[in-house]
């Protein structure tokens, strides 16, 4: 308790991010799903191009260069979205486009609907406005209970695929959950989407209510630059900008503007990593089989994996002395688990040996 602080500064508990090392030069990296590769060429050339006098001025408060290249993205890849400028809504990384969003259609009398294990910062994000939230627990399989979706009263937002489990829930399953929620936003947040699920894009020329986040932190290799956007009919565009332009009108920068809307340009490289990511999850899923561990079905770039006779602390702390950092959530339902981001095959490789080293498994 601190007597400066207002009561709700000293009510709340904040997001814990995963541990980021200061050297990381022998490290084996696997703990919060950045990409093992780097951002694509273009994405870097854009940057250096954008270095120059220009900062002295404002950047465009809507990121429009970025928008202009999502619009051009979407009519190639999802044409029956049918998406334009007006649906797109860019911001500092998706976590504070989550945040606008629950602070745009959720502070109300009706509670969130959200799942007992999934992304940790919506539950903050609902201290934090004063949100009410019900938690839907996940089957015994760690799928997701639409049915209890379905029946709730309130808004809904569910990771898609999940984190940290990695599991997809179908399309169909979330057209379902729109279906019997026509006058309360649903968001789908499709952080991980790239590496195996089918985004619901196409849904947002049928429900007014649908929104969709999501970043590029992940598929797009550029965690360190902050970019998120969110998608949805045009309504929603509105209302996130009225939040947005309450709080800060100039939340991406210059430099991450253009960085932005050339990775969004630059999708055949990106569609080359994420093939290579989604490889390397094939074979470490298989090695891990190996070695007696039981994983999840992922389409993420990261699995979420268990074994019957070692504790999941004692194999993350072992590891972690071979230099090997992976996450450990130590929350019920999950704390024999460990989420193991997908590294490249060479990082991969370290891991396993990491593991043969400490435990001769
Ligand atoms: C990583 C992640 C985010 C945050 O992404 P940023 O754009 O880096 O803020 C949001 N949701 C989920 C489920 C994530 O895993």
């Amino acid at each position: 308790m601190n007597r400066l602080w207002s009561s709700v500064t000293n009510s709340l508990t904040p997001y814990v991010p995963g541990e980021q090392p200061k050297n990381i030069d022998n490290l084996v990296k696997i703990n919060t799903n950045e990409n093992p590769y780097p951002p694509a060429p273009g994405v870097l050339e854009a940057i250096k191009k954008a270095c120059n006098k220009d900062l002295r001025l404002y950047p465009e408060c809507n990121a429009q260069i970025m928008v202009d290249s999502l619009v051009e993205f979407y009519k190639l890849k999802h044409p029956d979205a049918k998406l334009e400028s007006e649906n797109f809504f860019i911001g500092n990384g998706s976590d504070e486009v989550l945040a606008f969003a629950l602070r745009a259609f959720y502070c109300n009398q009706k509670p969130l609907n959200m799942n007992d294990i999934t992304y940790s910062f919506y539950t903050v994000y609902c201290d934090l406005f004063g949100i009410p939230y019900t938690i839907h627990p996940l089957n015994r399989d760690f799928t997701v209970n639409v049915e209890s979706f379905v029946k709730a009263k309130g808004g809904v937002i569910i990771t898609n695929p999940n984190a940290p489990t990695g599991i997809y829930l179908d399309v169909s399953q979330i057209k379902y959950i729109l279906d019997n929620h026509k006058d309360d936003v649903i968001i789908i947040d499709e952080a991980y989407i790239d590496f195996g699920g089918t985004s619901c894009a196409e849904l947002i020329a049928e429900y007014d209510n649908l929104l969709i986040v999501t970043t590029l932190s992940k598929s797009r290799s550029l965690a360190g630059l902050r970019i998120g956007y969110a998608y949805g009919h045009k309504d929603l565009i509105t209302g996130l900008n009225v939040i947005k332009n309450s709080f800060n009108s100039y939340t991406m920068d210059r430099i991450a503007q253009v960085a932005g809307a050339a990775a969004i340009d630059n999708w055949k490289y990106y569609d080359i990593i994420t093939d290579k990511i989604i490889r390397t999850r094939q074979w470490v899923t298989a090695e891990l089989d190996k070695r007696g561990f039981k994983t999840l079905k992922s389409s993420s770039n990261f699995v979420f994996t268990t074994h019957p006779d070692y504790h999941a602390i004692d194999l993350a702390r072992g590891l972690r002395n071979q230099g090997v950092v992976v996450r450990y959530f130590n929350k019920p339902r999950i704390n024999e688990y460990l989420r193991i981001t997908i590294g490249s095959d060479d990082e991969m490789q370290r891991f396993f040996d990491a593991l043969n080293k400490e435990f001769g498994i």
